[in-house]
């Protein structure tokens, strides 16, 4: 049986039917001409290859310290996770919680998520639970503000750098480069090729 796949443009409603692409080509909107989805041959290849970038630089920018400062004769390191045990021992719980989902609970469920998601539809796995994943993927993402945070500790280093000696650290740069990979993993996924993939694995129902 072929399904024929009908879909609302998300900017301006206009109901639109699926149409097979050619590899690069994009379809529009017949309404406001947005693109609606794109066909790309290497996107499964390249999003694989950016999860598992993201997940090693994920490690990286957690288990090293982001900054150092030096004043006085001493050096104080700062990571991720002493940031968010300083916040929570001085009382401000909610910045705390915050911190903690977005630079480690949120990034990691994004990359892990998609990893399950893109491993379903390569080896073609019942897709109950991938759906549900991708299904809150899409109702997580725009809480992370992991590009908030990043601009915030820019402004940090330069403004810091006044009043002590600052060393930069390794997951600084990691934390840079994660940002990066997750925002060109995010360009890189079309989201309509993945919820027809998943449609096309087998169902346990
Ligand atoms: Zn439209």
């Amino acid at each position: 049986m072929t399904i024929t796949y009908r879909f609302a443009c998300t900017h301006c409603g206009q109901i639109n039917i699926y149409q097979a692409l050619q590899n690069g080509e994009e379809a529009c909107c017949v309404r406001c001409s947005s693109v609606l989805y794109r066909q790309r041959n290497y996107m499964f290849d390249a999003s694989l290859a950016l999860i598992f970038t993201g997940l090693i630089l994920f490690v990286m920018t957690n288990a090293f310290p982001l900054i150092a400062l030096k004043a006085q004769g001493v050096t104080q390191e700062l990571t991720i996770w002493k940031a968010t045990a300083a916040f929570w021992e001085q009382d401000y719980y909610w910045l705390s919680v915050l911190l903690a989902l977005n630079l480690i609970i949120f990034p990691l469920f994004e990359l892990l998520g998609l990893l399950w998601v893109l491993l379903t539809i390569r080896f073609a796995w019942q897709r109950q639970r991938a759906i549900q994943i991708f299904r809150w993927l899409s109702e997580v993402k725009p809480w992370g503000m992991l590009e908030v945070f990043m601009l915030g500790l820019l402004v940090a280093v330069v403004k810091l750098g006044d009043i002590a000696v600052l060393v930069v650290g390794s997951a600084f740069w990691a934390f840079i480069f994660l940002v990066l990979s997750i925002a060109a993993l995010t360009a890189n996924l079309d989201r309509f090729t993945i919820w027809r993939a998943l449609t096309a694995c087998p169902s346990s129902v």
